[in-house]
């Protein structure tokens, strides 16, 4: 699970209460969780957070753990310093009536909470040395950290709002209509990578193991006339930048029905992959070439989150399998 439990529970509540369902309590929604349903803690490896998120998301949780009558970190915890009925006014900062009552309100907050000693937080940074990103610890006190916080909030706004207001749109909006049987002629099309499959094998000899070929996957989700068609293409060229895309595009599109008129293609928005001026160069030809109307639509940093993601996992998952069982090299 991407989400925490508390965020979890949030959407599961919003959901049960927007379809006139019995919602139930925090503490049954957590004793009653799947066990195949992991615990971000408990992920080996964790890389789908973007770092906005993950900064404010570790930056906050500590406030609501020392601040007394804060309301409890989830994903509406943003919802109690703008206005009741935002407005893109309010998550871009331009609002007057709760532009800096982050500030203000946690001034309030914090005036019955008893001082404390140091603080710790911690944040992925990229190190200027080492120019990697890697997880940095902070310490303050808590006027250091409500600033920090409140440094980070603006730019968090905005990246929220943007990545609501797409999610809203492909799951309401452009999903919908794709797989609607009224609309054929109108697919929707999301892509992305894989992190490159490593080609292990069952009985290898110490030497191969610290030198194993990678391989690429480039994922498809397809929905169209009321169908969703995965598909993943595999190669063992590495490069995953603008030339090698131009191929997996090409491939890709002379896969697709004769009868789709119109194509929306959503994809995370890296620059050197997706998002770039020689795409956006490309998709004249693309459209004559294959006689179709092609709409890019970019998800906000790192949320490019759906179908393909899954397609991925099992693809590995399966191939992986039959290796285990030495049914796939003789
Ligand atoms: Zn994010
Ligand atoms: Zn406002």
């Amino acid at each position: 699970m991407l989400l925490s439990i508390r965020e979890a529970f949030a959407l599961f509540d919003e959901d049960q209460i927007s379809k006139r369902r019995d919602t139930c309590s925090l503490s049954h929604f957590t004793r009653t969780r799947p066990q195949y349903v992991k615990l971000a803690n408990n992920m080996p490896h964790n890389m789908c957070l973007c770092t906005y998120h993950s900064k404010y998301i570790e930056a906050v949780t500590t406030l609501c753990k020392k601040v007394q009558n804060i309301p409890n970190y989830d994903n509406s915890f943003v919802n109690h310093f703008l206005c009741k009925e935002s407005s893109i006014a309010c998550w871009y900062g331009n609002c007057e009536k709760c532009s800096g009552k982050f500030v203000s309100k946690m001034e309030e907050f914090v005036l019955n909470t008893p001082s404390t000693s140091t603080l710790k937080w911690s944040a992925w940074e990229k190190d200027v040395s080492t120019k990697r990103v890697e997880k940095k610890e902070k310490s303050g006190n808590m006027d250091e950290l409500i600033n920090y916080v409140n440094n980070l909030w603006p730019q968090f706004l905005e990246h929220s709002f943007n990545k609501r207001e797409q999610a809203l749109t492909f799951n309401e909006f452009d999903r919908p209509r794709a797989l609607s049987t009224a609309l054929v002629g109108e697919g929707l099309l999301q892509i992305d990578f894989a992190e490159n499959y490593v080609c292990e094998a069952q009985d290898e000899v110490q030497n191969a193991h610290w030198n194993q070929r990678q391989l690429t996957l480039f994922k498809r989700g397809f929905y169209y006339n009321n169908a969703l068609q995965a598909k993943v293409y595999v190669s063992d060229n590495l490069s995953h930048t603008k030339d090698t895309i131009v191929t997996y595009l090409w491939k890709l599109l002379s896969s697709l029905p004769s009868s789709l008129k119109i194509l929306k293609i959503s994809s995370d928005g890296p620059s050197s992959q997706f998002k770039n001026k020689f795409i956006a160069a490309l998709i004249p030809y693309l459209e004559i070439k294959f006689g179709i109307k092609i709409f890019r639509n970019y998800f906000a940093t790192s949320h490019g989150k759906g179908c393909v993601d899954g397609i991925g996992a099992t693809v590995k998952t399966v191939v992986r399998k039959h290796v285990i069982a030495r049914n796939i090299i003789k």
